[in-house]
């Protein structure tokens, strides 16, 4: 019996601000822990709250880019509950009255189909407890950072909209370039910036009725969150189709054992007492600000995607690695107003700038295109070959050196000259006689190593098709003397 499956994500983004959501204090990331901390964020009698404009601009942008009527008097809430990770035993979050709602954003190149958002709504993070052996089931003692306390976040709730894991995996990396690209975020994973807890249920074959909803946290990474869904189907489907129950609860993914564990049962908004926050007043947001914000959007990564086939002629797939690469686009751009054999371009982009960026830890749009540009200019005229051209674009990259200059410095072009190569071959066939008489027996690997002997002889800068047609020319000629 196959199962209806609906996933809705409750995403938590970190907004790119310097300092935290109701406090001065930095948001760097990986500081000494417990060194980015005030009498605000860590809930001192006394303190109060003021609100982070530049929070809330980011909360604005994205909630527009993801098509949601931004609410022009909203308000903040208190969360109560108590634990460790959180110093005033309440979160100020956005409850009744959120910043933004009813948006949706459209998966799929014709806009073939839309997710709504429910809601966008601003908050703070909480501190950051690191449990001794890793795992919270196993730990002695828990350690409390809160140097991440008092970050601005906007949690994202979308409707149940989406229809596989491979959907909700799809729609949340369109999310993540739709913030990078809107700069609201800079949407890393591994370092929490963005997290995701997501709800699934599944209704039996024509049904309208749900199935009780599950929902699964500790979804660390993209690949746990399609891990960890496709774990959920398979689990509530085994239980249903033996006639069994889902209970609406909450469960933990356990990314090494790749399991979903039980954690707690249902908890109702009820459970944390909301109530207005006393010492913050209503937001008012002025429409002017609105649309200023507006104008500073950029074009979707959907919108991207298009223009680049159309404007460079690139495929599919081509532009997708493009578009999912928001560094490389910058650098391609720059690039394809100098150098129009797009597709050579994108190559040599999507292929020795990433690496060279990936190695480096660089990000590629730190890195100086028409470098690029002048190199595949030089490998078009003939001067260098393709591996000659690999280093020396990894040397002008990083050096900041000018690449005709080091092809010049070091004598770097291809030797053409017939005269000169006829004798490096002579030579190389006297001293492998061996791989001579090979290859005149028909061994192509023998032809192979003997290219391969002038090749480290000249550092690669012979040119191989004038080596392997002197290589026959002369193995007859020293075999049939
Ligand atoms: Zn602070």
């Amino acid at each position: 019996m196959s199962y209806r499956t609906v996933i809705g994500l409750e995403i938590h983004v970190e907004l790119k601000t310097d300092s935290k959501m109701f406090c001065g204090c930095s948001t760097t990331f990986g500081s000494e822990p417990n060194s980015h901390c005030c009498p605000v964020c860590l809930g001192l009698p006394g303190s109060l709250p003021v609100v982070n404009r530049r929070a809330l601009e980011k909360g604005i942008k994205a909630a527009l880019a993801l098509n949601c009527t931004v609410e022009k008097n909203s308000r903040f809430d208190r969360k109560n509950y108590f634990y460790p990770d959180l110093p005033k035993a309440y979160q100020i979050s956005q409850y009744d009255v959120p910043l933004a709602h009813g948006g949706y954003m459209e998966l799929g190149y014709d806009g073939g189909k839309k997710v709504s958002i429910q809601r966008c709504h601003l908050e703070e993070e909480a501190g950051k407890l690191i449990h001794a052996g890793n795992s919270i089931m196993e730990a002695d003692y828990s350690l409390v950072d809160y140097n991440r306390a008092g970050i601005p976040l906007l949690e994202i709730v979308t409707s149940p909209d989406l229809q596989s894991p491979e959907e909700a995996h799809y729609f949340l990396n369109e999310l993540r370039l739709l913030l990078l690209y809107n700069e609201v975020s800079d949407c890393r994973m591994e370092e929490g910036s963005l997290r995701c807890d997501a709800n699934i249920s599944l209704a039996a074959p024509g049904l309208d009725e749900l199935g009780a909803k599950v929902e699964v946290k500790n979804l660390n990474s993209f690949k746990a969150v399609k891990a960890a869904l496709e774990y959920e189907v398979g689990r509530q489907a085994q239980i249903l189709s033996s006639g069994g129950k889902i209970t609406q609860e909450t469960r933990h993914w356990d990314g090494q054992q790749k399991i979903t564990l039980f954690m707690r049962g249902k908890e109702d908004a009820s459970d944390y007492r909301y109530f207005p926050e006393p010492d913050l007043p209503p937001l008012q947001l002025e429409d002017a600000w609105i649309e200023e914000i507006r104008n500073t959007m950029v074009e979707t990564p959907e919108a991207r995607k298009k223009r680049y086939r159309k404007q460079y002629g690139l495929d599919e797939g081509e532009v997708e690695i493009l578009v999912n690469h928001p560094d490389l686009c910058i650098f391609f751009e720059q690039a394809a107003g100098k150098y129009t054999n797009y597709r050579k371009l994108y190559n040599w982009s999507a292929g020795e700038i990433l690496r060279i960026a990936h190695e480096h830890h660089l990000s590629a749009d730190r890195l100086e295109p028409y470098i690029l540009v002048e190199i595949l200019q030089i490998l078009d005229r003939g001067d260098i070959n393709r591996g000659v051209a690999k280093e020396v674009l990894e040397e002008a990259l990083l050096d900041g050196k000018n690449p005709s200059r080091i092809v010049e410095e070091k004598n770097l072009e291809i030797i053409g000259n017939v005269d000169v190569l006829e004798e490096l071959v002579k030579k190389v066939l006297q001293e492998n006689p061996q791989a001579c008489r090979d290859y005149m027996e028909g061994k192509k690997k023998a032809l192979e190593f003997l290219v391969g002997q002038i090749m480290a002889r000249t550092r690669g800068r012979a040119d191989p098709s004038a080596v392997r047609k002197l290589i026959e020319e002369q193995a007859h000629r020293a075999y049939y003397p």
